[in-house]
């Protein structure tokens, strides 16, 4: 037993070694390959002043999107199997705050804003007689005749408390009261939990979403839709009296339009005939916010809101990582994804999660790169170490750049849930966001966090590439591991990724 022993540790060691070394061979490759120049080169082009600061819906993020998708061939990557371009196109609704609100009935007018706003994309004017409800419940709707009529009720459902419920509670309601032949709604909003001016600025503004799937964003009947301030309730409560008085309601301003913008999806295959039809995802939105709403003219840089290191930073990663792993594939095949309209709500990565172009059971892991910043050139932030099973390999990659992998410094933010790598997660794809190194949401972080000082002038190219280099090496392990990592146990998308997967299923 003890020669046999002695004999097996020589050659446990031999066995060893080569695979360490291999290791960092490949990050000392990655780190002569991925040049400071090349990476920023892309930022300061993608966050010049002449992209305006890349606001979706605009050309100057059109032209980004042909800049990386050229480059995505240039590197050796290929549209997904059955698309002829790198392209993914997203349909989106565009609608404008509207030009003016009115509510009247007897002598008492409600005004845009300080009363009211609209709730859905309605333009025009309707005469009719209110019918006072308490929700508009469908049984109450059963008990009242509002054929004809404006409704009035409170917001949301009963029990109901918070504005999200509201919100998700909004358009079915006014499908049911449209379905029972009345021609408004107008819900008395009253939460403490989201003041009324909060929710003025958060709504006033241009939106976008994702256009109905099905088409049907053109609802021939579309009726207005609006809220008005409850508080103080002596502002609202009079009008449950006002039953069959006559009101009027008009909202004016252009109507909705429908827009295309694009993700840019490139993959790379794999160099295991084994292990190439599993991908790995490495991702950046390229868009940002655009120029100072009412900005004086001529636009100069002050009113641009350059978005650097949001994610000029992020989308050069990706392209870098195209570059790298163009010439050295991993086992893996890798999906190299630039979403677009991020800041609008996660719009672009929302829609790919819908409408995969590579099946998602396939996309094994997700690794996105997105941030609001960094305030610390020792450490990566890892929003979302500690969840899955690629741990030791993400801090072994930053470790191998000199850099210390952190996890998510402000948990209460909820910033795993607030960026692409969301989309993807909840649909059960192991997908953290590789931040720069951020340890607080401080006055540093705060200073170019969505501000025009988010310049490419104001970086640290240095810190980037090591960083950006850790990204790739992290890419570089999970995409050559035997066992691709999934959730660790007890995980919110655990769940949701065994079904994704079929992994327990017998
Ligand atoms: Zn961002």
């Amino acid at each position: 037993m003890k020669s046999g022993i002695t004999l097996l540790l020589p050659f446990l060691f031999i066995l060893s070694v080569p695979s360490l070394h291999a290791q960092s061979e490949s990050a000392l490759q990655i780190e002569t390959e991925v040049t400071r120049s090349d990476i920023e080169f892309n930022i300061r082009f993608l966050a010049a002043d002449e992209f305006l600061g890349r606001d979706t819906g605009t050309q100057e993020l059109d032209i980004a999107a042909r800049y990386i998708a050229t480059w995505l061939e240039m590197y050796g990557a290929e549209p997904a199997a059955g698309h002829s371009s790198f392209y993914q196109d997203v349909p989106l609704q565009s609608s404008s705050a509207p030009e003016d609100i009115l509510f009247s009935v007897n002598d008492t007018t409600f005004l845009k804003n300080r009363d009211l706003i609209a709730i859905n994309d309605f333009r025009g004017s309707t005469d009719a007689p209110l019918a006072i409800l308490e929700y508009a419940t469908g049984d109450e709707l059963k008990e009242h005749d509002v054929e004809g009529k404006i409704v009035i009720s409170r917001t949301g459902m009963p029990g109901q408390m918070s504005p999200q419920q509201f919100f998700g509670a909004a358009a079915a309601k006014r499908d049911r009261v449209a379905e029972a032949g009345a021609l408004g709604l107008i819900e008395i909003y009253a939460s403490p939990a989201l003041p009324w001016q909060v929710l003025v600025n958060f709504l006033t503004g241009d939106r976008l979403q994702l256009a109905d799937p099905a088409g049907a964003t053109a609802e021939p009947s579309l009726l207005p839709h609006l809220w008005i301030n409850g508080n103080p309730a002596g502002n609202t409560d009079f009008l449950t009296g006002l039953n069959e008085h006559d009101a009027h309601i008009s909202v004016t301003g252009p109507a909705s339009s429908e827009i295309i913008s694009r993700n840019v999806i490139g993959v790379i295959r794999g160099s295991d005939p084994d292990l190439q039809h599993e991908y790995v995802m490495l991702s950046a939105h390229y868009d940002h916010v655009g120029v100072m709403p009412n900005h004086p003219e001529p636009i100069r840089t002050e009113f641009i809101f350059n978005g650097a290191r949001d994610n000029a930073v992020g989308t050069a990663g990706v392209l870098a990582a195209a570059r790298y792993f163009g010439k050295y594939p991993p086992r893996r095949s890798v999906i190299l994804a630039a979403w677009t309209a991020e800041e609008k709500g996660l719009l672009g990565s929302r829609y790919y999660a819908e409408n995969p172009l590579i099946p998602l059971n396939q996309t094994v892991y997700n690794l996105n790169i997105d941030g609001a910043g960094y305030n610390d050139t020792t450490k990566v932030t890892v929003i979302g170490l500690g969840r899955t099973e690629a741990d030791e390999d993400l801090m072994a990659a930053a470790g191998a750049f000199g850099l210390t992998a952190i996890p998510d410094p402000v948990p209460e933010q909820n910033l795993f849930n607030r960026s692409d790598n969301a989309s993807l997660a909840r649909k059960g794809v192991p997908a953290p966001t590789y931040s720069m190194g951020l340890t607080a949401f401080d006055e540093e972080i705060n200073y170019y966090y969505h501000q025009t000082s988010d310049h490419p002038d104001s970086l640290d190219y240095d810190y980037l590439t090591q960083y950006i280099r850790s990204f790739i090496y992290a890419a570089y392990r999970i995409g050559n591991t035997n066992q691709a990592p999934f959730w660790l146990p007890g995980d919110e998308y655990e769940e949701a990724g065994m079904e994704l997967y079929g992994v327990g299923v017998e």
